[in-house]
């Protein structure tokens, strides 16, 4: 059964900004944080929970910046250890009279998946981590508010005593 869930994001406002990297865009970026109010919805239909939630968004591409497009190692790694184990499972599988070749078409073909994953994993290069690249970016120095060009206040965190966003 197809059941359409959702997320709807009502009233944004800009409360926040910050310098940050964006792994969609793989580059340093500014990034805004926007507070909606969101409400979970099936069919359309609004149900709980909702209430303001704040969300980061990279301000050139859209996408939440620290959620990478991109398959993660982490479960290719997991594809690997899934692959091993059918292999060894195939070979320990006696191979049946009726069906000789499907049993030696997986006892190759899982080995020789696994392996070519293997060096697939070996060879991606391993991309330095977020948290070390967020360290290398200078965080934001701005005194405007980049909104409302009014002088930004100095506190806990800098914030802009007319729109009220917050620099991180
Ligand atoms: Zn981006
Ligand atoms: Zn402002």
């Amino acid at each position: 059964m197809l059941i359409v869930t959702g997320a709807y994001h009502w009233w944004p406002k800009t409360v926040g900004f910050r310098n940050d990297f964006c792994l969609s865009c793989g580059a340093e970026r500014r990034s805004v944080r926007i507070r909606t109010f969101d409400a979970g919805h099936i069919f359309w239909v609004p149900v709980l929970p909702v209430g303001f939630w704040k969300h980061w968004y990279c301000a050139a591409c859209g996408n939440d910046p620290h959620v990478s497009p991109r398959t993660r190692p982490f479960f290719k790694w997991v594809g690997l250890l899934i692959l091993i184990g059918l292999s060894i499972g195939f070979w320990m599988d006696p191979v049946t009279p009726d069906s000789v070749a499907v049993s030696w078409a997986f006892r190759i073909g899982a080995p020789v998946c696994a392996i070519l994953l293997l060096l697939h994993l070996l060879k991606t290069p391993k991309e330095p981590s977020l948290k070390s690249r967020l360290a290398a970016i200078a965080s934001a120095s701005d005194t405007l508010c980049p909104f409302c060009s009014t002088p930004m206040m100095s506190g806990d965190r800098w914030s802009c005593p007319s729109c009220g966003v917050v620099r991180y």
